[in-house]
């Protein structure tokens, strides 16, 4: 099939929940049990699906690659058990690695704690022709560290800083620090997993249950659950300040992890679909370069 055709197919797998301005978003308006147009029992179509998603972003990532011109920076945000991991690596699963790199942030070292906190994000941004993914991200300085005072408090600010419009703030630079990406060819999105506080409930004890997963298990995972309506606060708020046109959130039901994962790489698709992509044409005088060593090495 030709890349177009695979691109609008994609966008038929499922509509991702985009949001571009964030003026009246509502974190109810999505369900996180949602399957789009998929049945309980069309899990193995679904996975079809995916499978031709994934070929179609392989075939992009590849001139993306070849044309190095923009870079791609996909950032990831969720609470704990929602599928991040998970939606990450079946989503990237047969693109070139050397097109794409993956950084996680957890919590600042002391190293970090001594710059701004753009600071180690920055560091990680993807190179020109790359897919970069940010496994959460400065997103975390107002959604963990809002619901977490003291830890703003150990963040090393001039008291006269901090104020109460810190957060107001943080959302004005975090929008302005996007659009400086996207003025110098950076496609940013961003995926907000979102998973039901029961469908985590369970998720959790199977982390508990099933040796293979009891490393997964944290016992600090539980108590973050405990404050489970700041963080949807939280995450409302941030999606209403900074979902822009040149930086939408998408908000992508989390409950079947099979359907998060053909929703992530319909977004991705569609952002790719976006950037007319071509392998780049090489000029005439390199086309007789390319006939001359062609000559050359058929007459060896
Ligand atoms: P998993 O648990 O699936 O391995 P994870 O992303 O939850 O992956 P953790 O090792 O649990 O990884 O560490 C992430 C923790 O670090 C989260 O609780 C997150 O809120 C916290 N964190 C990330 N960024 C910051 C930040 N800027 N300030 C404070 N805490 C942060
Ligand atoms: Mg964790």
């Amino acid at each position: 099939m030709k890349l177009e055709k695979i691109i609008k197919a994609a966008g038929q797998l499922a509509r991702p929940h985009c949001v571009r301005d964030g003026d009246r978003f509502r974190l109810k308006d999505v369900d996180p049990g949602d399957t789009g147009g998929f049945g309980a029992d069309d899990k193995p179509r679904a996975q079809e699906a995916l499978k031709m998603g994934i070929d179609a972003m392989v075939t992009m990532q590849d001139m993306l690659y070849a044309q190095d011109r923009r870079a791609v920076l996909l950032i990831f945000q969720a609470m704990d058990a929602a599928g991040k991991d998970s939606a990450i690596k079946h989503v990237m699963s047969g693109v070139n690695p050397q097109g794409c790199q993956v950084a996680s942030f957890k919590a600042p070292s002391d190293e970090e704690l001594d710059h701004d906190y753009l600071w180690r994000c920055i560091r990680h941004l993807p190179e020109r022709g790359r897919i970069g993914i940010f496994n959460r991200s400065y997103y975390e300085e107002v959604l963990v560290v809002r619901v977490h005072p003291e830890i703003l408090a150990r963040e090393k600010l001039p008291q006269a800083l901090i104020s109460r419009d810190i957060w107001k703030q943080r959302f004005q630079d975090i929008r302005a620090f996007e659009r400086y990406l996207s003025r110098n060819g950076v496609v940013v999105r961003k995926f907000f997993l979102h998973v039901s506080r029961q469908e985590q409930k369970k998720r959790f004890l199977e982390r508990i249950e099933d040796p293979a997963k009891n490393w997964k298990f944290s016992a600090a995972d539980v108590r973050e659950r405990g404050h489970w309506k700041e963080y949807m606060a939280a995450y409302e708020e941030m999606i209403r300040h900074t979902a822009t046109e040149e930086a939408p959130w998408y908000v992508v039901p989390a409950n079947h992890k099979w359907y998060t994962r053909i929703v992530v790489a319909a977004a991705v698709i569609d952002a790719l679909g976006s950037l007319d992509l071509k392998y780049p044409r090489i000029s005439p005088a390199q086309q007789r370069e390319l006939a001359a060593a062609a000559k050359a090495l058929q007459a060896e």
